[in-house]
């Protein structure tokens, strides 16, 4: 057994740093444990936060993002914390980086963190899960789901299992994991999907100064940078070119000190390269201030920026489908983690905590457009409804104001011949009777 003790003291100067401590792991070891504590935790109405990412000699080797003042991480061939990759422990030059997110003014941290190396035989390594299915349903359909989601393996008290479980009894057709800076829980989520219910992830980039979903990402995405050094620019483009979907999250968010990192400051993002925007995190009315997320999307897309927006549940605990968040619809080729990301990065999806909407465009000749398309001629555009709650309003808004509203209890369709002079963008809204939102189509867009 080899110990390894580390000791500091950190003031808020030290805030949004990544502080190496490495050590020696030896030829025999069998397993690490290591112990991060500190003091104060709580300050005033905040939290002290750091957290623990591990780094072996080839590499990133897991993080858990969480709270408390107390974290302690296991790793070894067979099992790790979750957060954690488990696996070899090869030898040489290890790193244990201490994530300062919020360290408050006022009385210094205090830390210890201790490293504990054990040597001997190695435990018995079992079966890796099955592998995941690439198609769940063959053939085109509207696919209901969510694009943002937590486990234990970051911030959230719940398993893999338990959140799949949840979105089996929610109904959903699919569901992407993402959970923070950490790609640990992605096998056993992909594992466990079947013919209902696609289970597949990602990743959320959870950096000082925003958070980014990239979905389709399956190993880590280094987020330790600050907005105009270009990482942020690089890391959007990247995964764009591989087919995966860089969503910038909770544009407006509360931020620090109470969540470090939520409210997006990328001046150079603003959109810049983005593509994508979560203009729903959560419950329209809760903390992620959802209405200036949309307002800024509509911004966006007055300025021609055709941004495509998301929704996401940021779902942290098994009560939270029952709280009526936005999920993302897609019409997409199959149900597959493919087609899916190449839908919504069409824009082929409208956001919903319950209404059913469809918004398309027609010409005479029988040819119609659909969510995202761009349309270059004089059409009709046309919207039907269903399960719009009593007092609910649907809204036609061209270029982001009102064009004319009607109430949708009832289920029904309605016809606009319009012409492309006439606006850029379209949208229509359904809104409960005190305003909150219950779903929004992407646009459909007129070129003239
Ligand atoms: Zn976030
Ligand atoms: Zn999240």
């Amino acid at each position: 057994m080899k110990h390894q003790l580390y000791e500091g003291v950190l003031t808020a100067r030290d805030a949004k740093r990544h502080i190496p401590h490495p050590f020696t792991v030896p030829e025999d070891a069998v397993r690490l444990t290591l112990t991060l504590r500190f003091s104060p935790y709580q300050v005033h109405n905040a939290t002290n936060m750091l957290t623990l990412t591990l780094f072996d000699p080839a590499g990133f080797r897991g993080a858990g993002h969480r709270g408390g003042d107390e974290h302690t991480v296991q790793i070894g061939p067979a099992t790790a914390t979750p957060g954690y990759e488990p696996g070899p422990l090869p030898p040489g030059e290890w790193i244990a980086q201490i994530d300062t997110h919020m360290i408050m003014p006022g009385e210094p941290v205090r830390y210890t963190l201790f490293v504990e190396i054990e040597q001997g035989a190695p435990e018995p390594v079992s079966a890796p899960a099955s592998p995941r299915r690439p198609v769940a349903r063959q053939g085109p359909g509207w696919f209901r789901g969510d694009l943002h989601s937590h486990t234990d393996h970051s911030d959230a008290n719940r398993s893999v299992a338990e959140l799949v479980q949840a979105a089996r009894t929610a109904g959903l057709d699919f569901i992407f994991l993402t959970d923070h800076n950490t790609v640990s829980g992605l096998a056993e989520m992909q594992s466990m999907g079947d013919e209902r219910l696609l289970a597949a992830g990602g990743i959320e980039l959870t950096t000082f100064w925003g958070h980014a979903l990239v979905l389709g990402a399956h190993t880590w995405v280094d987020w330790r940078f600050r907005p105009g050094a270009g990482d942020i620019t690089r890391i959007a483009v990247e995964a764009a070119a591989h087919g995966q979907l860089f969503i910038i999250a909770h544009p407006q968010s509360l931020g620090d000190p109470y969540c470090t990192g939520c409210i997006w400051r990328y001046p150079e993002m603003m959109p810049g390269v983005a593509q994508l925007v979560e203009v729903w995190n959560g419950p329209w009315a809760g903390d992620s201030n959802n209405e200036p997320a949309l307002a800024l999307w509509y911004d966006w897309l007055n300025q021609g920026l055709r941004l495509v927006a998301t929704a996401g549940t940021d779902t942290h605990g098994n009560d939270d489908y029952a709280q009526r968040p936005g999920f993302s619809i897609v019409y997409a080729d199959e149900l597959s983690e493919e087609a899916i990301l190449r839908a919504v990065r069409a824009g082929h999806l409208y956001l919903s905590a319950g209404p059913t909407l469809h918004f398309s465009a027609q010409n005479d000749a029988g040819r119609s457009w659909t969510l995202g398309d761009e349309v270059d001629q004089p059409a009709t555009l046309t919207v039907s409804w269903r399960d719009c709650p009593p007092g609910a309003e649907a809204r036609l808004l061209a270029n982001g104001r009102l064009w004319t509203a009607w109430p949708c209890e009832a289920p029904g369709e309605r016809r606009w011949p319009v012409t492309p002079a006439l606006a850029d963008w379209y949208v229509v809204e359904v809104r409960a009777d005190n305003g909150e939102l219950l779903a929004l189509t992407n646009p459909i867009f007129f070129a003239s």
